[in-house]
């Protein structure tokens, strides 16, 4: 897991890891789930693309950034 790679935005899903995503700009942070990257981008784009693309419900700014975050364990 610690190697997992995350190139896409269907990793997540893979890997079974909800998504931290935070801004860059305010410090506006969410999480997601996989299940929310299907919804946004049917066809996996590159985390790098998605970061461009999502912008922050908080500020309106596209400085969002990535990171993954393993489920826990029930
Ligand atoms: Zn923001």
């Amino acid at each position: 897991m610690a190697n997992a790679r995350f190139e896409t935005t269907f990793s997540f899903g893979r890997h079974k890891a909800n998504c931290r995503v935070l801004c860059q700009a305010c410090g506006h942070e969410i999480v997601v789930a996989p299940s929310a990257f299907y919804d946004v981008f049917p066809i996996p784009v590159t985390i790098k693309e998605a970061e461009r693309r999502l912008r922050c419900t908080a500020c309106g700014e596209k400085r969002a950034r990535l990171i993954p975050m393993p489920m826990p364990m029930r």
